[in-house]
């Protein structure tokens, strides 16, 4: 049974490294644009919310601004999170995109929660003014553009596999409903009913820490190393089970790195193969779970000749026995050549592989490995002894 971390060869890892760079680079080109009209956005809401005297048109302009700020923060952690593994992260450094993903969600309820205490406090003190007409203009322009923000970024997001672009993404489109329920509040003080235009204020407080909690949520699974989705769990099952060599897998885990997904699985292989054929059958495995799930950036495999869920007897090693039957071989012409130990149910089975005197008749060579396997049949947890003669090497002997 082995396990380790299953080295990529270089020209593999080389080529990892530039699709990772070129994809940070594509992410933050992306958000770059959505930064762009952010910044446009806020400025125009804000400004011609304060001077069209329009709490919802001020509350949608303030969260332009807490988006802005998360832009940054995707900008930055993206950035760090493409970087290549090094000593002080040897998992890489995806979870720092996990990382932002929090302290933008931190962000944006702290912004909600400020929207929402101050449109309260316009309409309990009932200082409310009849807005401007150009706040509906500007109102409107919010809208649009960010509609179609929303659908530029997804597309890219898909393409791209970026958890936390498509959560951008996203956010784009609730910004967009942001501004239609501050749009609302606009129209309905312009019609003379400026009080629509503060509880419009409070609606898009409520919109802002609501997308606030849902993306800290999925980032705080990430961070915990929560499962991903069971549909993806078990496409990555079905396609490891369909491995040449595979018979069976238990212990099955994967969990989010940034926007890569890491797997852990024991796979069981039949049980009397080499170490090496196992081993095979283990790389068979990475690098077909790699090539046909593309989130999945490696998988560490276990192989196990039985499944061992309820745990494993250790039994003596191959020096222990190997002395136990140098121990017992006193006649000279006999030697134990080497043992094959198969370990399986508890217990052990051993092929015991031996060198007689080639003088010796086929009789006697017998006798001598009868009372090998006799003696050592008696051991504890020994389920079977078996004996193979081995042939001197050709040339060796012959007709002198
Ligand atoms: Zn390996
Ligand atoms: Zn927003
Ligand atoms: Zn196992």
């Amino acid at each position: 049974m082995s396990s380790h971390r299953h080295q990529v060869d270089l020209a593999e890892r080389a080529l990892m490294g530039t699709q990772r760079q070129e994809r940070a680079r594509e992410i933050a080109r992306v958000t770059w644009v959505g930064a762009g009209l952010n910044t446009l956005l806020a400025l125009g809401k804000t400004v011609g919310g304060v001077m069209g005297h329009s709490t919802a048109l001020v509350a949608d302009g303030l969260h332009s601004l807490s988006d802005l700020l998360s832009d940054g923060v995707i900008l930055v952690t993206n950035k760090i999170g493409g970087a290549e593994a090094d000593e002080n992260h040897p998992y890489g450094h995806g979870k720092f995109e996990t990382v932002g993903q929090v302290v933008l969600a931190l962000i944006l309820v702290g912004v909600g929660i400020g929207l929402i205490a101050d449109a309260l406090t316009h309409i309990g003190r009932g200082d409310l003014v009849q807005p401007h007409t150009l706040t509906l203009w500007i109102v409107l322009v919010s809208i649009v553009s960010k509609e179609w923000l929303y659908h530029y970024t997804v597309r890219v997001a898909r393409k791209l596999h970026s958890k936390s672009l498509e959560a951008n993404a996203w956010h784009h489109r609730s910004d967009a409903l942001s501004s239609v329920g501050a749009m609302a509040g606009i129209v309905g003080g312009l019609f003379g009913y400026p009080v629509f235009d503060a509880i419009a204020g409070v609606v898009v407080g409520g919109i802002v820490v609501h997308v606030g909690g849902s993306i800290g949520l999925q980032g705080f699974r990430d961070l915990t190393d929560a499962s991903v989705e069971k549909g993806l769990r078990q496409e990555i099952k079905r396609e490891i089970a369909e491995v040449a060599g595979v018979v069976d897998l238990h212990m099955f885990k994967a969990r989010r790195l940034g926007s890569e997904v890491l797997v852990d699985v024991h796979v069981q292989v039949p049980d009397r193969i080499s170490v090496s054929e196992g081993h095979q059958i283990a790389e068979r495995v990475r690098r077909t779970i790699v090539q046909k799930v593309p989130t999945v950036s490696d998988v560490m495999v276990h192989i196990d000749p039985e499944e061992d869920v309820v745990g494993v007897a250790i039994l003596p090693s191959r020096e222990e026995y190997k002395s136990r039957f140098a121990a017992m071989v006193s006649i000279d012409g006999l030697e134990v050549v080497d043992v094959t130990l198969h370990y399986l149910g508890g217990e052990v089975e051993i092929d015991l592989h031996l060198r007689v005197n080639p003088t010796w008749t086929i009789e006697q060579a017998q006798t001598q490995a009868q009372h090998l396997v006799e003696h050592s049949r008696q051991w504890e947890r020994v389920s079977r002894v078996k004996a193979v003669l081995e042939l001197p090497p050709i040339g060796s002997i012959g007709p002198s």
